[in-house]
């Protein structure tokens, strides 16, 4: 059994977030699911795992909703679907979240909430858009339903 993992520094943080992230912009599919799991393993806090999925996020060059849509399944991700939106708010629907196919401990999907608002800032929502996850389907990855607002 592998013991508790040693706390990564603020350096070694971001440079797994760096690593994770050119590998993000080049391959998709179950090689992302895997380093999407040592990436968690790397940060196993919230804030941590929603900054680095909101980071990404802002860099995945979205330009539209569909496109946020389409990144994410196109990662390996899950399927996204729009369940309700309106002009302050959007509910969306990750089918096979992959978030919680490799999180260790059912501690909800900070990663994919965090890449949600990140992408949807970069494709014009406000600055003050956040994600939360409204309900998860845990472990071994089933449907997840976040909502975004602002
Ligand atoms: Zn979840």
């Amino acid at each position: 059994m592998e013991t508790q993992a040693v706390a990564l520094g603020k350096v070694e943080k971001r440079r797994a977030v760096m690593r994770f992230g050119s590998s993000w912009r080049r391959e998709g599919g179950t090689a992302m699911v895997e380093k999407l799991g040592k990436l968690l393993r790397d940060l196993p806090r919230k804030k941590d795992q929603y900054g680095a999925g909101e980071k990404l996020g802002k860099v995945v060059g979205a330009g539209d909703l569909s496109d946020v849509l389409y990144a994410l399944q196109q990662k390996g991700l899950g399927r996204v679907t729009v369940v309700q939106e309106s002009n302050s708010h959007l509910v969306l629907k990750v089918e096979n979240c992959a978030n919680c196919q490799v999180a260790e401990s059912n501690n909800g999907c900070h990663f994919t909430a965090g890449y949600l608002a990140g992408a949807l800032k970069a494709c014009g929502k406000p600055e003050t858009t956040v994600v939360s996850e409204v309900s998860c389907g845990g472990y071994p990855g089933d449907t997840c339903v976040f909502m975004a607002s602002w």
